[in-house]
């Protein structure tokens, strides 16, 4: 952090010990005996969740480094920290009755110390530990004959160099990566250089005819429920995701096959929380597990709309003990992201909107970041509509009319 963030940081917020900063305003007596509950991160994802926490009995934590985050203006007590920094971790999670991430790169350590001390975590510190390696991610699916691409693991790129005959591939930082960086498609031999010189992952590129989501919800009991799969159409050029459409149109047996599987991760992961479970199917309708994201995920943003009980209003119930949701579609939807157009930075400046606003069962989710760069994530919009063509259509008319700049 700069130190004129941090000097703007602390006029807004007062210490109230060592390693917390807590919003004055906002702070919940100390008779209170709801239920505390943290968020390690403080961006959308915190953000979403903390909309869908405002209709719980329940008090909320978020702990970020950034004081202007989506999330730090919308929780009861906001904690300034690094989320990959033990002690931060820690102090923030002490005195916690349970924690849940908004993104896997957090200090795993602290989470298992909480986790031995009687917090409980969602998703749990083993599950996360599976998932954050991209590397123990691929030998989980290996060793519970889950499918997945065939791969093998390079620790730098003197051992890449050797794969030549393994291509075409993808290559994939252990750690690290994030929205497709750290991922690097290597179709040929000349393209080897691009890849990793660090711990990796090179799998198999499958010709991919569809990339599927389904997210599932698991309760403390074990109890699980399963999201319409979600079928998310990628810009190959950008590596983006272009927009997404749920329920995915699949013949049955296939969907069968995806919720089948992506049953078996969540089962094998053993963890309550939300997981989002990302497959690939190729043209033959072979599927392969891509990964999986142990929290609240993008995939799943049209669920705030478009099902009774939205990925973040399950996540609240699985945490507070409450029975699951539903997870049925009140109506098919689509998302279009809002991503920072290129060539611009700086205060965000939205366009576009009104239009937009005034088309039936549009609905528009700006993140509260103040400030645009190329590709940044700064909103999704959510449609409506029992026809696919026109999902499609809209969403393909909202990403040409909203637009991001500064
Ligand atoms: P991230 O975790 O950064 O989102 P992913 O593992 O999801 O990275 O990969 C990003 C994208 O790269 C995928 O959405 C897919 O389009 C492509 N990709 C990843 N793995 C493969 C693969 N084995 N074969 C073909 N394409 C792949």
């Amino acid at each position: 952090m700069t130190d004129q963030l941090f000097k703007k940081a602390t006029e807004y917020f007062f210490t109230k010990h060592d390693h917390q900063v807590t919003k004055d305003q906002h702070s919940t007596p100390e008779t209170s005996n709801l239920p505390r509950i943290g968020i390690l991160g403080g961006g959308q994802l915190g953000r979403m969740l903390l909309q869908a926490a405002a209709n719980y009995p329940v008090t909320s934590y978020v702990l970020e480094n950034d004081p202007e985050c989506p999330a730090a203006h919308l929780c009861h007590h906001f904690t300034l920290g690094d989320i990959r920094d033990f002690d931060a971790v820690y102090q923030f999670g002490k005195g916690l009755d349970a924690l849940t991430i908004e993104i896997e790169s957090v200090n795993e350590a602290a989470l298992e110390k909480l986790e031995a001390e009687g917090v409980r975590i969602y998703p749990k510190p083993a599950a996360l530990k599976i998932i954050k390696n991209k590397i123990a991610q691929k030998q989980f699916y290996q060793q519970h004959e889950i499918p997945t691409s065939e791969f093998l693991i390079t620790q730098n790129k003197a051992e890449l160099n050797l794969q030549a005959g393994f291509l075409p591939a993808v290559h994939k930082l252990a750690t690290g990566g994030f929205d497709g960086r750290g991922v690097q498609l290597l179709n040929t031999a000349e393209e080897l250089p691009l890849g990793f010189d660090a711990p990796s992952v090179l799998e198999k590129m499958v010709q991919i005819h569809k990339e599927i989501a389904v997210i599932v919800a698991v309760s403390d009991q074990g109890d699980t429920a399963l999201y319409p799969a979600i079928d998310m159409v990628f810009d190959n050029r950008l590596n983006v995701l272009e927009y997404q459409v749920a329920p995915a149109l699949l013949p049955e047996k296939l969907l069968w096959k995806v919720e089948a599987i992506a049953r078996k991760v969540v089962k094998d992961l053993n963890s309550p929380g939300i997981f989002a479970v990302e497959l690939f199917i190729d043209p033959n309708n072979n599927v392969f597990v891509n990964e999986t994201a142990p929290r609240v995920h993008n995939s799943g943003h049209h669920t705030i709309e478009a099902n009774y009980s939205s990925q973040f209003d399950m996540l609240w119930r699985i945490m507070l003990g409450y029975p699951l949701g539903s997870t049925r579609h009140i109506m098919p939807a689509a998302i279009v992201n809002l991503l920072g157009e290129t060539g611009f930075s700086g205060p965000a400046v939205y366009e576009g909107l009104n239009e937009a606003l005034g088309t039936e069962h549009v609905f528009v989710h700006i993140y509260g970041k103040k400030e645009t760069r190329p590709g940044r994530k700064m909103g999704h919009i959510t449609i409506l509509s029992n026809e696919k063509q026109e999902l499609i259509h809209q969403a393909n008319r909202i990403k040409h009319l909203v637009k991001v700049i500064s």
